[in-house]
This record gives C-alpha cells, structure tokens and sequence, in this order.
C-alpha cells in the first residue's frame, strides 16, 4: 500500500518510527514535513502539538483527500484526546496511544470495533475502543530521510527514544500519561544499530530523548547510571562526542559518574527542567524537586565543567507576583549558560489541562491583563512574565547579551503567539470538558 506519513514542520522521532514499522511490514511509505496532496495513497498525520487541531492547513489537507476518496488516520501525542481530535479534524480514525502495531493492523484491515487503541466516529458518535497494550520497547530501525541532517532541533538532527515512561509526576507534561511512570529502556545495541543509521544518512547530531536522559536503564524508580554511561560512551563512539548531546534530565537524577560521562562523551552541555524558582509553585506542578536541590545540581554541573541551561514555566495558575520574583531571584543566582521560557500550556490529558479549564478567567494569567510596567503593550499577565524573564534572564548569563531592538521584539512577538496558542487551547479543552 502507497502511504504519506505528514509530521508537520520537523521529522519527529514518532513520525520516522511509524514510517520504519509500516515499511517493514512491507507498504511504500514517503515520510513529508510539509502539507501536500498526498495524491492516492493513505495519509497518516503525526501531529505532536494542540496548535495542529486549530491548524487551517491540515484541517484543509484532511477534508480535501477525504472528500477526494482518501483516507487519513491522525496519531501522535494529541492522540491522547482522542474526541478532540474526531471533533476538530474529522479523519477516519485516531491511532490512540503507542501505534506501533494498532497502525499497522489499521491501515490492512480498516477501521472496526475490535481493533483495540483506536477512536473514530460512528454516525457522528464517537467511539473509543479499549486501549492497545504497549508496544514492544524493542523495534526495526525508523524510516530515516535522506535530508535529516538539514534538521536542527536545539542543534540536534534528531532524538533517539532510548526509553518510554518517566518516574516523575509534573502536572504539565504528557510523558507520564501517554507513556506510563514505569520506565522501559530499548536494549542497548538496538539503538546503536539505530545511531548508525541516522549517522549514514547525513544525521550531524543526535540528542538523547525519552523524558529524563538519565533515567535510561533505571528499574523500579532505581537509576542505573552504568546503563546511561554505557548508552553516552557507545553513541559518541559512532557520532563522536561533540556531536552527542543529552537534554532533559532532572536535577535529582544525577550522579557524579553520570556528570563526568556528560563531559567526556557529549557536549557538555547539562538541561534542567527547572520550571520556578517557587517551592510553593513546584509542588503545584508536582514537579518532586524542591528549589534547594536545583541550585545543588547546578553548582554539581558546574564542578563537572559542565554548561547548564534550565528551562523555566510562567503563568501557571495560582502563580502569584511572589512566586514569580522567586523564579527570577533564582535565575539571577544561577547565572545560566542558557534559559528557555515558555508559558504554561494545557496540553490535553494533563492535570494541567484539568486545572485550566477549572481556574476563572480573571483567575487565569494567560487571560488576565497586564497591569504592571508593559501595560501599554496590552499584554496579559503571562505573557508579560514571559516576556520579562526573557530580557531577565540576558542580564544574568554568564556572558552578557544585550536586548537589542530586534531583540526585544523577538521576545514581545514570541510572548504574544504563546499566549495566543494557549487561549486558544484553553478554549478548545472547555469546549470538550466533560460537564
Ligand atoms: S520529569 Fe520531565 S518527563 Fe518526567 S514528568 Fe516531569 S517534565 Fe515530564
């Protein structure tokens, strides 16, 4: 069978995954980043983002090859809600969940109400069937384009999933929901047979994903550092270790020997999700990491020679003036090499979300208006905070950077588009909220 696997704007792991089962299971799959006529073939869009359901060109891109007599199916991480994803887009069926094998079986046999792990609309109804079990942590090499190395992720072609699920509980985050808190490590010369592959087809730099980096190997919530060391040694052995990098890892995830593999088999750089600079805040966000053990996992980092970057939320409802002074008085103190910000989002099937549609309005950051210093720039409390971190956090890196014009408004025009994204998100979860 003829099939177009659409991942919109960036080849996502997921996205080549997919392609790399059904291909092996003997279908000619073309794997695209931009929204085309898919001519006769089936048309499966892996969509990682709540902003694609609201998106005129897929929404266009879906009714127009329906209509054509085509078939689409929708799978990705918005598939964890699923009826939001029959209501705004209206395909023949939703992968729901890990679609290694419910897609196969679905693009062979059809929609029908025995295929577990999928969703579709039956005379407008929505139906759900009971979910797949997990798919096999073990699996044939993703279907890798040849222009991957014209792709840069935060620097990297690509990321590799070296395992599924994460130990943590935060309340923003769909790793836990969509891939469960027991975490399953791929066995290790299955993703460097893996690495290979990407390094051969033009890959400049791979990136660890998974959640938590560190967490590759760990059983029962217990850290197998030797796992993680192992996996980093074996990768920069293929890539060379400026060309390895190993984000997201949480502070109280570290070790000595973990840091010092780091150093010597990536590039040395170390990302934590450190989310505010508020105890009252992270316990709000069940982030399970409190302010003290952040600043003790950076000077760790910095004893490692290591670079640390943290990534930051604003506007979380119930985020006070003080909670947020807190998380720049700590930005200040850390003096990162790097900081990334970003509002907080309602990612559907998240305690967020949850959260989001419960919180009033004239409650909620992301649609209270700004009253303080960037009034006239009529931005709402969240993005205002957002806004304001950015230019914060540029005085207190270790080398200065100044807010040039350009600058300034990068950051103002960013504040404003995420803002936008989630109100719009926002409204899209109310409209499907259970009453
Ligand atoms: S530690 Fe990271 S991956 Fe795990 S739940 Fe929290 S944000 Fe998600």
């Amino acid at each position: 069978m003829e099939i177009t696997i659409l991942s919109p704007g960036i080849y996502t792991y997921g996205a080549m995954l997919i392609g790399g089962v059904l291909r092996d299971a003997g279908h000619r799959v073309t794997l695209t980043r931009t929204p085309a006529a898919p001519g006769d073939s089936v048309l499966l869009m892996s969509l990682f983002s709540t902003q694609h359901l609201l998106d005129p060109a897929i929404r266009d891109l879906i009714r127009a090859h329906r209509e054509r007599g085509g078939t689409v199916y929708v799978g990705g991480p918005v598939s964890a809600a699923p009826e939001m994803v029959l209501g705004e887009l209206a395909p023949d069926a939703v992968v729901v969940g890990e679609g290694e094998e419910t897609v196969v079986r679905l693009v062979e046999e059809g929609v029908s109400p025995g295929l577990l792990g999928i969703a579709y609309l039956d005379a407008g109804r929505p139906v759900v069937t009971p979910p797949a079990p997990p798919a096999p942590i073990d699996r044939p090499l993703p279907l890798i384009p040849d222009d991957i190395g014209s792709q840069s992720i935060r620097g990297a072609s690509a990321y590799i999933e070296t395992h599924r699920g994460c130990i943590g509980g935060c309340t923003f985050c769909q790793v836990p929901r969509f891939f469960g808190r027991a975490v399953r490590s791929r066995p290790l010369e299955n993703i460097i047979e893996e690495v290979k592959a990407f390094a051969a087809h033009g890959a400049t730099r791979l990136s660890v994903s998974g959640g938590t980096g560190s967490l590759y190997g760990s059983t029962n919530g217990e850290m197998n550092p030797d796992a993680f060391i192992a996996l980093l040694r074996s990768m920069a052995e293929v890539m060379g270790p400026r060309n390895v990098s190993s984000p997201d890892i949480r502070v109280d995830c570290i070790t000595d020997e973990v840091l010092d593999a780091i150093r010597r088999y990536t590039i040395g750089w170390v990302f934590f999700g450190i989310e505010s600079g508020s105890d009252r805040v992270l316990r709000m966000m069940g982030k399970g990491a409190t302010v003290r053990q952040v600043e003790e996992a950076v000077e760790r980092c910095r004893e490692h020679d290591l670079r640390v970057a943290g990534s930051f939320i604003v506007g979380y409802p119930g985020e006070t003036e003080r909670d947020y002074e807190a998380t720049k008085d700590l930005i200040a103190a850390l003096s990162l090499d790097d900081v990334f910000v970003s509002s907080a989002e309602p990612i559907p099937g998240t305690p967020l979300a949850d959260l989001a549609a419960r919180t009033p309005r004239d409650k909620n950051p992301a649609f209270i208006p700004h009253t303080g210093e960037y009034r006239p720039l009529g931005l709402t409390e969240s993005e205002a905070r957002y806004f304001d971190l950015m230019m914060h956090a540029d005085l207190f890196r270790p080398q200065l950077r100044l807010v040039t014009d350009e600058i300034y408004n990068t950051y103002l025009a960013e504040a404003r588009k995420q803002g936008q994204d989630i109100r719009a998100a926002t409204e899209l979860i109310l409209r499907y909220a259970q009453p």
